[in-house]
C-alpha cells in the first residue's frame, strides 16, 4: 500500500499521525508482509530565512510531529523549549522579533542552512533531517518529500496602518495576527519551480492519494500550484480523496478563515471540496470527506460524512480509515 499525502504543517501532521497508526495496524493484521508507505508532499511556500537560517515550517512541523518531538500544545516547534538566543537577538535588537526561534529548534535550522550553503538540494537536506527523528512507524516507510528544491514563498498583498504592502505569509500571520484584509496572495518563484525529486514518481505509482485537512490556500494551494504537480496528481490511476478543514463553518485552528475568502472560496466544506472540484472534469477530487454534522454537495465527487475532529489517536486514525475507504472504493 502506497500512500501519498498532501500536508501543510499543524493539520497534516497530526492527520499523518493517523493514517501511520492506522497502516501499521493493518500491516501488523496482513499475512501477505507488504511494506506500507508513506510519501507525504509537504508545503514549502511558508519558508523564510531569519536571521540567516533557512527555516520550513510545515517540513519541521511534520518531521517533529511524526518524529515525537513536537510540543503538542502548541502544535508546531520542539518539546520543552526554551527562548535563550530568541531574548538574545532581541536585546541586541535584531529584527524580527515576531518569529518563534527556540533553542533546540535553532539546531535544525543552522543544520539545514548549513546543507543549502553547501549546495545540498531541500530534499536532501529533509533527507538527511529526518535521518535523526525515525519517522517510520512499526511496519510503515514514511518519507517527506519537500514540494519543491526552488525557493517558492506565500507573500501576501494587503494594507497595513493605512498603507499597501506586500509581506511574507509568516509576518501577516504572526506579526499581524492574519487581521489585515488579504488582496492577495503571491507564490513568489513559483512559475520557475519544479516538483521536487520523487514527487511525480510518486503520485503516479501511488494507491492512494489523500489531502489532509490543511488550509487549502496556502498549505495544498502552493503544492498544487507547482507546475507539474496538479497534472500528475490528475494523472494518478489512484483515487483522490481530501478531507475538510473547515468544520460546521470555521476552522478548527489556523487562519484558512481569512485566506479563504481572498480567493472567493466561501468558509464551508462545501465551498472548499468545490474549489477544489471534480477529477472527473478539471477538478482534483474523486472523494470528499466532511464533518459529520456538515452537508456537502460537490457535483462529480463522492462525499461522505464522518466525524473529522482530530482529538485523540483514534479519531484521527478513523479518519485515516474513512479516506483510505474511500480510495478504496
Ligand atoms: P499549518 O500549516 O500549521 O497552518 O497547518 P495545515 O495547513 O496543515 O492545517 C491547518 C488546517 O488544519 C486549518 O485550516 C484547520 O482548520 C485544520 N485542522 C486543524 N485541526 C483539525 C481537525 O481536528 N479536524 C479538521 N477537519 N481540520 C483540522
Ligand atoms: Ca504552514
Amino acid at each position: 500500500m502506497r500512500v501519498v499525502v498532501l500536508a501543510g504543517g499543524v493539520g497534516g501532521a497530526r492527520f499523518l499521525l493517523g493514517v501511520r497508526a492506522l497502516l501499521d495496524d493493518e500491516a501488523a493484521r496482513s499475512t501477505s508482509g507488504g511494506q506500507p508507505q508513506i510519501q507525504v508532499i509537504v508545503n514549502t511556500g511558508d519558508d523564510l530565512t531569519v536571521h540567516g537560517l533557512r527555516v520550513c515550517p510545515d517540513l519541521d512541523t511534520v518531521m517533529y510531529t511524526l518524529g515525537d518531538g513536537i510540543d503538542t500544545d502548541r502544535g508546531w516547534g520542539r518539546r520543552s523549549e526554551s527562548w535563550q538566543a530568541k531574548e538574545e537577538l532581541a536585546a541586541y535588537g535584531a529584527e524580527p522579533f515576531w518569529f518563534g526561534l527556540g533553542d533546540r529548534d535553532i539546531a535544525t535550522h543552522l543544520i539545514r542552512t548549513r546543507m543549502l550553503d553547501a549546495g545540498y538540494p531541500l530534499s536532501e537536506v529533509t533527507a538527511a533531517l529526518c535521518e535523526r527523528w525515525h519517522l517510520d512507524g512499526s511496519a510503515t516507510q514514511v518519507q517527506l518529500l519537500p514540494m519543491s528544491d526552488q525557493r517558492v514563498e506565500t507573500h501576501v498583498v494587503c494594507e497595513i496602518e493605512g498603507a499597501r504592502r506586500v509581506v511574507h505569509f509568516q509576518e501577516w500571520w504572526i506579526a499581524h495576527h492574519a487581521q489585515p484584509p488579504v488582496e492577495e496572495f503571491v507564490f513568489v518563484g513559483l512559475d520557475d519551480s519544479l516538483p521536487g525529486p520523487g514527487i511525480v514518481e510518486a503520485l503516479s505509482a501511488a494507491d492512494a492519494v489523500l489531502l489532509a485537512p490543511s488550509n487549502p490556500v496556502v498549505s495544498i494551494g502552493p503544492i498544487l500550484a507547482v507546475p507539474g504537480v496538479r497534472a500528475a496528481l490528475r494523472e494518478s490511476s489512484a483515487r483522490v480523496v481530501g478531507l475538510s478543514p473547515i468544520v460546521d463553518g470555521a476552522v478548527v485552528r489556523g487562519m484558512a478563515d481569512k485566506c479563504l475568502p481572498a480567493v472567493g472560496v466561501p468558509v464551508t466544506a462545501q465551498g472548499v471540496g468545490r474549489h477544489y472540484g471534480p477529477r472527473k472534469s478539471d477538478g482534483i477530487l474523486d472523494g470528499w470527506l466532511v464533518h459529520e454534522s456538515d452537508t456537502a454537495d460537490v457535483p462529480g465527487v463522492e462525499v461522505r460524512m464522518v466525524p473529522l475532529l482530530m482529538r485523540s489517536p483514534e479519531a484521527t486514525i478513523a479518519m485515516a480509515q474513512a479516506a483510505l475507504d474511500l480510495c478504496r472504493g
